[in-house]
């Protein structure tokens, strides 16, 4: 590994890093391909521990978690609260699996409910085992359909969805031993997920929506959103009227600041919509074509060289765009007689 390798990846290191104010960052491992941790923040006081994200339910997550928790004085009995940031697995599924010991209240945004609902439904064989695969068809992705419906993916792991303890609305203010957190409604990674904000100790509790390394994903949630990115957006926007804090992200090391980080991602979605409407004007169609047209990642790679996961999430965030664009009057929305959207230049002036 070279050293800015390893660098980079200094984050996921097991272990607890004092954060200072009773606060430490604790990173749990994942079994992802991408993400290879990702970090739970425990807030302590003499009495007890609150947690912010939990971590997915596997045996070595729950292990970690006990360690560092023994490390700064607590057993895993002595978290008294779980605020999640969003659905995900990686972030809820731990604290599901720990209340059933340990009877920790668990909160989560009240706008995740719908997401919680399909993902019952998807797991219980009702609706499509992987999500966004009826919206493939639509974007024009049918080879990538059909790929995937030829692959069998195993969830990491397995997950009783239940409901939190309680739903967490929009401006809530959570009033902690130590500290007084306002849990702030950022729709866009997912349609409910909130950041933890403590104004006082300039503090971000950002969760995926704010990550210092990495874009978040758009709207990959089961119970889908066309205008994840419109919101996504606005979100980042919102982010700037908060005053600016530390950022403790999910997924990376904490930054000084979640104000420039916030506008580093406001630029590369600008990029993207420029990129986008290039590919629409010169002549590609569908969200799969305009996908296929632009470069992904930060290496700038050809579509067809990511693998089809992340051609998937590719397709998905080109259909983000599309729809920013078409919002704003750019491009022009048409659907084909057999379901597909196809997208245009807008004429000029109207
Ligand atoms: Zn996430």
């Amino acid at each position: 590994m070279s050293h800015a390798t390893a660098d980079r990846y200094a984050w996921t290191e097991p272990g607890v890093e004092d954060l200072g104010g009773g606060v430490h960052r604790i990173p749990l491992p994942l079994p992802m391909d991408g993400l290879k941790a990702v970090n739970v923040y425990a807030i302590a006081d003499p009495s007890g521990v609150d947690l912010i994200d939990a971590g997915i339910a596997l045996v070595p997550a729950r292990e970690q978690l006990t360690a560092a928790l023994r490390q700064i004085g607590y057993e895993l009995g002595d978290v008294r609260n779980f605020f999640v940031t969003h659905i995900h697995i990686d972030h809820y599924s731990l604290a599901i699996e720990l209340r059933k010991t340990f009877h920790n209240v668990i909160s989560l945004g009240e706008g995740e409910r719908a997401n919680l609902v399909a993902t019952r439904e998807m797991v219980n064989g009702r609706g499509n085992r992987f999500f966004g695969l009826d919206g493939l068809r639509r974007l024009g992705a049918q080879e990538l359909v059909t790929e995937l419906s030829a692959q069998h993916r195993q969830p990491p792991a397995l997950v009783d969805w239940e409901d939190p303890d309680r739903w967490l609305a929009d401006g809530t203010d959570l009033d902690l031993r130590t500290r007084t957190l306002r849990a702030v409604h950022t729709p866009g990674h997912t349609r409910g997920h909130l950041v933890y904000h403590d104004a006082v100790a300039q503090l971000m509790f950002a969760g995926d929506h704010v990550l210092p390394h990495i874009t978040p994903s758009i709207g990959f949630e089961p119970a889908g959103n066309r205008m994840a990115l419109s919101d996504y957006l606005g979100s980042l926007a919102r982010t700037l009227t908060l005053p600016d804090a530390r950022l403790l992200p999910a997924h990376g090391p904490v930054t000084a600041s979640t104000h420039e980080r916030v506008h580093e991602l406001l630029a590369h979605h600008d990029t993207r919509l420029a990129e986008t409407l290039g590919a629409v004007q010169a002549g590609h169609a569908t969200p799969f074509e305009v996908a296929k047209a632009i470069k992904w990642t930060r290496r700038h790679r050809e579509f067809a060289d990511l693998d089809v996961f992340s051609q998937v999430m590719s397709v998905n965030e080109t259909a983000a765009h599309l729809e920013v664009l078409a919002a704003r009057g750019r491009v022009t929305h048409t659907v084909s007689a057999e379901g597909t959207d196809l997208y245009q230049v807008a004429p000029p002036g109207l």
